[in-house]
């Protein structure tokens, strides 16, 4: 079984079901099930076969959706790419992960177009209308790709209804993701068809997902945690997905209201602006089930704020693109445990070890480590980085954990992350959760910064609702709450933290700024 037959087999036993609701229009699976078998035929005829790779430079839309189960139907890997990277980044991407045709959305044609400097080699560009008149302004005539250019409803009128793909191996690879790589140039970790399925059947499954469930799509679909959870796990339990195309906290209220949403999942920043925004109450989220949690550590002061004002539930996992991404979750069934990220769901094990990877007590801090159908075959074209990452069938993720009592894992920060101040380990997570904690603190974040005396020293960046709060007040405020070493040395106040688009803190390039500025 992969993604693309599971998807069929639902459209034969219930074509009417309601895969998915875009921009107030219904879309049912019968239908959507036509659309990738026609892509899908569509794509043959243009010449790409079985193992060719196409990059699909999309936002969250049925074009991706189609794009991807089509591509999959016909035997080609998908290389899903964040759109707003920079054509050089792009451009990186297209070029390591040898691409053959590209998808994308007419507005992101000048993208396109300087990347295609760098990669002459790219057969076909498969371009999407994205009904805006600004995407009209560009002469597409003019541009170098434009003898490569296909309309992708071109493609699917093309295709034919009877097509039947090729037989697919488990072993083969259906998704290259491309990680955001936390030293160097970014790596594809290469998914399977057996790794992408057992993940999106294994968390809904542990969510219970079901035909009468409505997800939130809102999650960038080009990244893991939208991929498996809000877009496969939904599509696989025959569910509906709600797609918003970008996040606003007004869009996801209303969505949630007027569809009668049952799952919601997103990162903590997201819930940091829906907790924030004004007009936000419990009515909006009356018919939701289950809030997820992931991507990046849940502060537990926002959770509990959260699930007060709405009145829910929030859940938290954890995951990784190596590994589907889904690795742990706190349950439904049992304790959610704030600040945790929960039990191993089903079918994956998860152990923290010791830096000779023996496994150590509960409670002890070490890397955490993972084995399952979701682990991926390795990164694409880079065996010394796969061996370093896979070893013994064991996937090491380079984040700190500890497990309890009842095997409820917690995670403590990436090692990289770890800031030692005079031999101490301080975790930058830790000294968050105390500002996060204050009442006048909306976001922070903890770095370390090289210190003559002590190696490292400990910086925090605030973004405070009160501007009379002052550096002085914050410190003391920490300086009663954490360790002496654990003090940050300085506060910073900011407007807003960086981040990148999943939402997630960009702690790294706040650490580059603060060196910088120290040099100058
Ligand atoms: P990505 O491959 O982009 O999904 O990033 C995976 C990384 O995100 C993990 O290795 C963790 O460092 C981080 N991450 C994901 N979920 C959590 C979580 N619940 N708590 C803390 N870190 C997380």
């Amino acid at each position: 079984m992969n993604l693309s037959s599971k998807l069929h087999e639902t459209a034969q036993a219930l074509p009417e079901k309601l895969a998915y609701y875009f921009m107030g229009k219904e879309t049912s699976y019968g239908e959507l099930d036509a659309a990738i078998t026609k892509f899908a035929s569509g794509l043959e005829q243009l010449g790409i076969k079985k193992g060719d790779h196409i990059a699909l430079l999309l936002g969250n839309s049925p074009y991706f959706v189609i794009s991807l189960y089509g591509a999959i139907r016909m035997g080609a890997t998908v290389i899903p790419v964040n759109p707003i990277y920079s054509p050089d980044e792009i451009g990186y991407i297209l070029n390591n992960g040898d691409v053959k045709a590209v998808v994308s959305l007419d507005l992101l044609l000048p993208i396109a177009e300087k990347s295609h400097h760098q990669l002459p080699k790219i057969e076909h560009f498969i371009i999407c209308d994205s009904n805006q008149p600004e995407a009209a302004g560009i002469n597409k005539q003019e541009l170098t790709i434009y003898p490569k250019m296909r309309a992708f409803t071109d493609v699917v009128a093309a295709g034919r209804l009877d097509y039947i793909g090729p037989e697919l191996q488990e072993e083969e690879t259906a998704v290259i993701l491309y990680t955001s790589g936390t030293t160097g140039k970014p790596k594809g970790a290469m998914l399977t068809h057996k790794n992408l399925y057992s993940n999106a059947i294994d968390i809904g499954t542990y969510l219970n997902m079901d035909e009468n469930d409505r997800m939130i799509t809102v999650l960038p679909m080009f990244h893991v945690f939208c991929l498996t959870v809000c877009l496969n796990a939904p599509l696989m339990a025959g569910a509906t997905m709600l797609i918003i195309p970008r996040f606003s906290p007004k869009d996801v209220f209303d969505m949630a209201r007027e569809q009668g949403a049952t799952i919601f999942a997103g990162v903590p920043t997201m819930y940091n602006f829906l907790y924030q925004y004004e007009s936000g109450n419990p009515e909006d989220f009356k018919t939701i089930r289950v809030c997820a949690s992931g991507g990046a550590s849940m502060p537990v002061a926002l959770l509990l704020n959260f699930e007060k004002k709405f009145n829910v539930r929030v859940s938290e996992g954890y995951g990784l693109s190596e590994a589907s991404p889904v690795t742990c979750f706190n349950p439904l069934d049992r304790e959610r445990k704030p600040g945790s990220i929960g039990l191993s769901i089903v079918n994956v094990e998860n152990k923290v070890v010791d830096e000779l990877g023996e496994e150590v007590q509960p409670g002890q801090v070490g890397e955490l480590i993972v084995r399952g159908p979701n682990v991926m075959k390795g990164y694409y074209k880079m065996p010394e980085e796969t061996d370093a990452t896979i070893r013994d069938g064991w996937l090491y993720t380079g984040d700190l954990a500890r497990m309890d009592d009842e095997g409820y894992f917690y995670i403590v920060d990436r090692k990289k992350d770890m800031v030692i101040v005079g031999g101490y380990n301080v975790y930058p997570r830790e000294v968050e959760e105390v500002l996060y904690d204050h009442p006048e603190i909306i976001e922070a974040a903890v770095v370390g910064i090289p210190d003559p005396d002590f190696g490292e020293a400990v910086v925090a960046y605030a973004v405070s609702k009160n501007p009379e709060l002052t550096e002085r007040e914050l410190l003391a405020y920490c300086d009663e709450r954490l360790a002496k070493y654990k003090v940050p040395s300085r506060i910073e106040f900011l407007e807003e933290l960086p981040k990148n688009t999943t939402g997630k803190i960009l702690r790294r390039a706040l650490r580059s700024q603060v060196i910088e500025a120290a040099k100058q």
